[in-house]
């Protein structure tokens, strides 16, 4: 190296966040290191993806003519290991911006994953695309070396070792794109071997729709000779006849796809012509949520044009409750020449939003009727978002409720009922489908709202994921039959007496006792009554009559921090032993302490079953005090 090179250097300082995650990654025993050369193709593959879409406006780029595709070389002896790539380059601040900082999101949800304790950290290294600084689990240090394709820039040199800083310098490049030397650690010298590298390309990169060369020195007759050869498969596989793919083709796609390591539950392969042109594979992941924090930093689909990539995630190819779905859009119909923003407005979009989003519902019923427990398993993971379409598009409502699945009263607990079985099974006189909400399955069942369903053997469903309120407040119907919340105070049963054990509390004492009760929780309810309803249970809180969002208030309570759940209206079942003593007591001890404190706790009860108590600990010390007075002395 000149003098003057050398004096042209500078050395410029990582920013905190950098150093962490190259202190973790240098330090890292991940066994999977080969993925750093995922990541280094794949932002290759990013470079050319962009290149190619600035000419699509664009003619003034150095290296017009120029290849698309990517190299890898290495030596051996030198244990060095180039990738390189005719991509879009980059200047000298583009180098700063871009391997200065961590401006890439996978990095930093790493770092957060990091930081949290308990984090495999092999899983989340293998999980999160990582990006560029995963090289330094195999490097000693790094070169980059780009220039970019605008005329006006120059050529620059990132050097880096890994450790606080790294070096920029002026450097000797006229082919547009990006040179990447990695002088390879002492034991990472396998990546120095055009076997391993092939290995490493199939496995990961095989769907890169750039060419990857393997560039290799023969000696021939005494003669250094390049051979190159494309070590990647290449193939689109979405634009290739269904018939001719194989399941294991469209699983390795995926992964590669997606960076997911786990298999896809579903794959949609569409081929149409007509309303519009599509080339589509869609995806159904295994899981919501890949290895500790959600994986996914975005979600959306990849949008091409005659096969050139217009967008990484586009967010308008599918309503916003299928995002869950993975893949490829690829259709002649959108224009090639037009602004990422411009797609949003375009005509066609809307029809390749109808056509992919009908197909989704289609396969995903196609599987309900064909394959149940794979169906379910679905359900498990992605159930919430068809939840959210039922709620959120009125035009898909009719199909996508079919998608849906309860657990219920009358089921085991882990089988699934649909709405059209809810319906099959119910008694000719029952005129509405009934719903319980509540936190999860296990508390549900111990309801006090279902005691008159179970007694007049009526099914329930268990409405228990968050969004379900939401649902259900959009979701008035099914076939004709209302669906209603069995917390409802103005409930109007089929005149079937809930059966009654024992005595009841005369009206006069029952006056009494009720306004004990009032003047005990206050504010606290709106108002105590008789319930015609329970049956084993002493109490229940019920929804004044037709209050307006109240199965809202469960969505509202998990979002809004100081969300005051609405006062509710407390019944009491009039022939429980409970009740029946508490109410002699009130007759003839006025004055006993176990009073207020069994109507606190009876509450604090009442409210733990509707999953809407504030502060449970509060019960703790008025447990002890009445289990005291229940134990005989010793
Ligand atoms: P990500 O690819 O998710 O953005 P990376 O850490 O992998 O994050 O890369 C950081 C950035 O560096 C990229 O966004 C890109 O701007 C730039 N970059 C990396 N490699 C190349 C390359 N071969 N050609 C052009 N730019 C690159
Ligand atoms: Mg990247």
């Amino acid at each position: 190296m000149t003098q003057t090179t050398a004096q042209a250097t500078e050395s410029l300082e990582y920013r905190t966040e950098v150093r962490q995650l190259l202190d973790i990654l240098a330090h890292s025993l991940y066994t999977e290191r080969e993925i750093f050369l995922r990541e280094l193709i794949s932002n290759s593959s990013d470079a050319l993806n962009r290149i190619q879409f600035e000419m699509l406006t664009n003619a003034d780029v150095v290296d017009h003519d120029a290849e698309l595709a990517i190299a890898l070389r290495f030596d051996k002896e030198a244990k060095t290991l180039t990738i390189s790539d005719s991509g879009v380059g980059m200047n000298r601040e583009e180098l700063v911006q871009n391997l200065g900082t961590i401006a890439h999101s996978g990095a930093r949800n790493f770092l957060a994953g990091a930081k949290e304790k308990g984090a495999a950290l092999d899983e989340v290294i293998g999980q999160f695309g990582v990006g560029f600084y995963s090289v330094f689990m195999v490097a000693q240090e790094v070169t980059v070396t780009s220039r970019s394709y605008r005329p006006e820039d120059q050529a620059w040199a990132w050097r880096s070792t890994g450790e606080s800083s790294y070096e920029l310098l002026p450097a000797d490049k006229s082919s547009r794109g990006t040179e990447i030397l990695i002088k390879l650690k002492e034991d990472a010298d396998e990546f120095a071997g055009g076997w391993r590298l092939e290995q490493i390309v199939k496995k990961h990169s095989d769907y890169v729709s750039f060419p990857i060369y393997l560039v290799e020195e023969e000696e021939k007759e005494g003669e250094e000779e390049e051979k190159r050869r494309v070590i990647n498969r290449r193939v689109a596989l979405w634009r290739q006849p269904a018939q001719g793919v194989e399941a294991e083709q469209y699983n390795e796609f995926y992964k590669q796809l997606t960076f997911d390591a786990e298999d896809p539950q579903l794959h949609i392969h569409l081929i149409t012509d007509a309303p519009v042109n599509l080339r589509t594979l869609l995806f159904v992941p295994s899981r919501r949520d890949r290895g500790h924090l959600s994986a996914r930093s975005e979600y959306g689909l990849r949008l091409y044009s005659r096969k050139i990539l217009i967008q990484n995630h586009n967010k308008d190819l599918l309503p916003e409750y299928f995002r869950f779905v993975e893949g490829v859009v690829d259709s002649e119909d959108l224009p090639l020449n037009v602004s990422r923003e411009m797609v949003q407005s375009n005509p066609n979009l809307r029809q390749i939003r109808r056509a992919l989003s009908n197909r989704i519902i289609r396969e995903l019923k196609t599987l309900a009727e064909n394959d149940t427990e794979k169906y379910n398993r679905l359900w498990q993971e992605f159930g919430v978002f068809i939840k959210e379409g039922v709620a959120s598009d009125p035009s898909s409502q009719d199909s996508l409720v079919e998608l849906l699945r309860f657990h219920s009263s009358k089921s085991a607990p882990e089988a699934w009922v649909t709405l059209s079985q809810y319906v099959e099974r119910m008694a000719g006189e029952q005129e509405q489908i009934y719903y319980v909400l509540g936190q999860d399955v296990k508390s549900v069942a111990h309801s006090p709202h279902l005691d008159y369903f179970r007694a007049n053997d009526i099914e329930v469903l268990y409405l228990v994921d968050p969004i379900d309120g939401y649902m259900t407040a959009m979701l008035r119907e099914f076939k004709g039959k209302k669906l209603q919340n069995v917390d409802d105070a103005g409930l109007k049963l089929p005149e079937k007496e809930a059966e009654t054990k024992g005595e009841t509390v005369p009206q006069p004492d029952f006056d009494a006792l009720v306004g004990r009760v009032k003047g005990v929780l206050g504010e606290r309810i709106s108002d105590v009554r008789e319930s015609r309803q329970l049956v084993n249970n002493p109490c229940r809180l019920v929804s004044p009559e037709n209050e307006f969002d109240r199965d809202l208030q469960r969505i509202r309570r998990l979002m809004e921090q100081d969300y005051q759940t609405p006062v509710k209206i407390l019944e009491l079942n009039r022939s429980h032993p409970l009740v029946r003593n508490l109410s002699g007591l009130v007759q003839n001890d006025r004055d006993n302490r176990l009073i207020d404190a069994t109507i606190e706790q009876l509450f604090a009860n009442a409210l733990l079953v509707e999953g809407i108590h504030p502060n449970p600990v509060e019960m703790v010390e008025r447990m002890q005090m009445l289990m005291e007075a229940a134990l005989p002395a010793a």
